[in-house]
């Protein structure tokens, strides 16, 4: 039986003020069930979502293959704890993984629970390949909350009060051609770090998202991301892509690296991996995963059994040829309704993104750039009125990003950026 789904949002509001900690984010609504590209609140309302659960339902809220799998291994096997009694499903995901991940090599996984866990375990078998301790990580950067992931991550409000962060972490600026910075900029700046801040010989790896999530869906170029990788095998370090937002279908690749042609050396992955069951992994060559001593990975939930069953039928629907296609199909749909938008809001500063992870940048005014942050919120809020859920981004809080379920049905997806406009005019109203 679900938890008191007769409760009002006012009598759930009031129940999370008294009860859950003020430090997590406040939710406008509060969801009762969903399917698909919609979502069905406390009170009965319904709302297009374009933020799935944060860009976590690629393929939607419940689809039906992968609700089945859930509930068939819920009824065999609901947790054994890998290391003790190991699985096929946890296996699975493993040679699914291993064989989509960029690159044709032989690789390996290893499965855990959230994407920080992700990036926390390819830093540490980064560290433990190369025998190095640095970590070159970029502005703008999200890579979670967990103590190292938040080391790594930019943006101040998740970080603020709760130093000291972890040790030999060094920052390098990422391209943002709309804000100045270009791809020559950002590498001229890494050889520099490399002659002045940081020994590239004691560097383990560098952590890189191919379009930052949290950094406002800044797309990085082809250039610098080959750039980048040139460096790294200059200097024997491990180049890790942080997936966890940009993969599983969501730029019309499966792989946002896939744009860039490099093959990184280690992938982070988690999100829509297992449509909402809490699931992310590591992937990477053979010789660089099992470089680690037995023990030395994994975690009591890590690679959970229900969580796996539901992974392999996202796994098999996002890979599936027909899905990818849709996806680029989605993707020009959204650019070509934001292109058009441009034309008519002058806050909309620039579009961008690659396929489906679209987002604006909205600003006060074009010429001087001055971020609209006041203008974003705005739009959000109308939004929401409208019956669309929509996130920002970004450092300057000013950007709107889609993250709408790839498979939403067309009529979803229009009436989803119809709503989107009339928001953005009732924001500058
Ligand atoms: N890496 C990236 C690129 C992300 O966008 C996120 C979450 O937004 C994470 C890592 C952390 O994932 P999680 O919230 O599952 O720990």
């Amino acid at each position: 039986m679900a938890v008191h789904t007769e409760s009002s949002s006012e009598a759930l509001r009031t129940k999370r003020d008294r009860y859950v900690a003020r430090g997590v984010s406040i939710a406008p609504i509060f969801a009762a069930r969903a399917h698909g590209a919609r979502l069905t609140d406390a009170d009965g309302r319904e709302y297009i979502d374009f933020a799935g659960g944060i860009g976590v339902l690629n393929l939607g809220h419940t689809p039906d293959a992968v609700v089945e799998a859930i509930q068939q291994q819920a009824a065999d096997l609901i947790h054994a704890c890998f290391p003790v009694a190991a699985y096929e499903p946890y296996l699975e995901v493993c040679r699914m993984l291993s064989e989509l991940a960029p690159g044709t090599h032989a690789k390996k996984a290893v499965l855990v629970n959230s994407g920080a866990e992700a990036v926390e375990n390819a830093v540490k078998i980064a560290r433990y390949h190369t025998g190095r301790p640095a970590v070159i990580t970029f502005d703008r950067g999200f890579h979670g909350r967990t103590l190292l992931a938040m080391s790594l991550t930019s943006k101040l409000v998740y970080k603020r009060g709760m130093g000291p962060f972890a040790p030999e972490i060094y920052r390098a600026p990422a391209p943002y051609p709309y804000r100045g910075i270009s791809t020559e900029d950002a590498l001229a700046e890494l050889d520099w770090m490399f002659k002045a801040a940081v020994d590239p010989a004691s560097v383990a790896c560098v952590i890189l998202e191919p379009i930052q999530g949290e950094g406002g869906f800044t797309v990085m170029p082809a250039e610098f991301i080959q750039g980048l990788k040139a460096r790294c095998e200059e200097h024997g370090i491990l180049y890790i892509d942080d997936e966890v937002q940009a993969g599983m279908g969501r730029t019309g690749t499966l792989w946002g690296i896939e744009h860039s042609g490099v093959t990184p050396d280690l992938v982070t992955v988690g999100k829509s991996l297992a449509s909402g069951m809490p699931l992310a992994g590591v992937i990477g060559a053979t010789e660089v995963m099992d470089s680690v001593h037995p023990g030395g990975l994994g975690s009591t939930y890590g690679g959970n059994p229900v969580a796996c069953a539901a992974a392999v039928e996202s796994l098999k629907a996002i890979s599936d040829p027909d899905f990818l296609a849709r996806a680029v199909d989605v993707g020009e749909r959204i650019h070509a309704r934001l292109h058009e938008m441009a034309a008519r809001h002058p806050s909309i500063g620039e579009v961008r993104g690659i396929g489906p992870m679209a987002a604006i940048e909205l600003v006060k005014d074009r010429e001087t750039r001055e971020p609209g942050a006041d203008i974003a919120a705005a739009a959000v809020t109308a939004a929401l009125d409208r019956g669309l859920i929509i996130l920002k981004t970004g450092i300057y809080d000013n950007v709107i990003r889609i993250l709408v379920p790839i498979a939403a049905p067309d009529e979803d997806l229009e009436a989803g950026l119809d709503r989107l406009e009339e928001s953005l005019g009732a924001a500058a109203a």
